[in-house]
């Protein structure tokens, strides 16, 4: 099989696999072909894809020739017309985002698997992409509010004086949220958390978080350890409580997030208005419309004297272990895919196969893309 790498396109550092992967890859039998330049923005050098056995080629040639594509996110523009039947492309796909795309693609005959797909089970551990790349936000959000914020993260007890530990709250303990405790209580500032499912408690109590508890939140076992959406009355007695805590704390980390819906809004206007002038805010979830009612995605704003980074693409900021961790992620899938002799054989029966193939044979498979898009 021959596999080909591309380049990212826009504002996005990050690429798919890096050289040592590339290496891996070539071991498994997998011949390699890499974009010009693919790797540049993620330090990674024409010459070390060389070194590693990848054949450094232009884009067209690469999609003319690659029976497998991968990049980080989907290619969507002019590339769609060279594509051809049968062929397999491997990214990132946002399913609602990109559904026009996927249509015509599916139409195409090309074989989509989509990274954000990959269940979350014990067996894919090793291939969940969302894991890696919301432990880089995670631990990102955390430098980025304490760079921003005009107080030092931990206690200090000088000559000149004591300084009290920020407050930092956490809203959302999924990956994201886990990762910020632990960044935050390594810095030395005091940690309060909320969420919805109550699994997490424990979690966050071992990493040094207080948790605080909100009665009466609706948990699904059928969400697959998702959250879901809570009632009126539960959100009223959460956005109070929330609101109580976020005007003691110096920092906030917004994570929250429910699959294929708008982020849940957990702090209100009223609530920002009311925090200290200079506190910081970051909203991970700015890209599904953000847990503050403030949050411009993509923006940094400032908003009655408090800091809001509206910020869902912290991984493209740290390029080189984001790619590492998203490269290995796709080794680990691709070693469910490849045969003995480096050709693609996907099992449709396999779980993790089934549950990652947005479409393939002109069907849409993934059950979780037929419910996104109702098809
Ligand atoms: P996510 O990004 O979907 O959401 C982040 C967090 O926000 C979650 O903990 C969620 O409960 C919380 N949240 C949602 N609505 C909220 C609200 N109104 N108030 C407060 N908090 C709210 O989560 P994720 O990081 O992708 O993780 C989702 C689940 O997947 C978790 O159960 C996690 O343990 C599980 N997981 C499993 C594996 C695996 O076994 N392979 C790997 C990673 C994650």
């Amino acid at each position: 099989m021959i596999t080909g790498i591309l380049k990212e396109s826009g504002t996005e550092n990050r690429v798919a696999i890096l050289p040592a992967e590339v290496a891996v890859m070539k071991k498994m039998g997998i011949e390699v072909m890499v974009e010009l330049h693919a790797g540049q923005k993620a330090f990674s050098a024409d010459k070390d894809f060389q070194t590693a056995g990848a054949v450094v080629a232009d884009r067209k040639e690469i999609i003319s020739k690659a029976d497998l594509l991968l990049c980080v996110n989907p290619p969507v523009d002019d590339d769609i017309n060279f594509f051809r039947e049968g062929q397999v492309l491997c990214s990132v796909l946002n399913p609602v985002e990109n559904r026009e795309w996927l249509d015509k693609v599916r139409i195409k005959g090309l074989t989509v698997l989509a990274l954000d797909l990959v269940p979350r089970t014990t067996r894919a551990q090793s291939m969940d992409i969302l894991s890696s790349m919301a432990t880089v936000s995670g631990y990102k959000a955390v430098l980025d509010a304490a760079s921003l914020l005009p107080r030092f993260f931990p206690m200090f007890m000088s000559a000149a004086g004591t300084i009290k530990p920020a407050k930092v709250l956490i809203l959302g303990a999924g990956v994201a949220g886990l990762q910020a405790i632990a960044v935050a209580r390594k810095l030395g500032a005091v940690v309060e958390v909320f969420d919805v499912r109550s699994a997490v408690k424990e979690e966050v109590k071992s990493l040094g978080g207080k948790f605080i508890e909100v009665e009466g939140a609706k948990e699904d076992a059928a969400a697959g350890g998702y959250a879901v959406e809570q009632s009126e009355d539960f959100k009223r007695k959460q956005q109070e409580l929330i609101q109580q805590r976020a005007i003691a704390a110096d920092v906030v980390i917004a994570t929250a997030q429910i699959p294929g819906r708008k982020a849940p809004v957990l702090l209100l206007k009223e609530t920002v208005s009311s925090m200290k002038p200079g506190s910081v805010i970051v909203d991970l979830a700015a890209s599904t419309g953000g847990n503050c009612e403030l949050t411009e995605n993509g923006k940094n704003i400032v908003a009655h004297g408090v800091n809001i980074i509206g910020k869902s693409d912290y991984p493209s900021d740290m390029p080189t272990d984001a790619s590492k961790m998203f490269g290995c992620n796709i080794i680990n899938l691709l070693k469910i895919m490849v045969d003995k002799e480096g050709n693609l054989v996907l099992n449709m029966q396999d779980d993790i196969i089934n549950g990652t193939t947005a479409v393939h044979g002109k069907e849409y498979i993934s059950q979780r893309v037929r419910q996104m898009l109702s098809v």
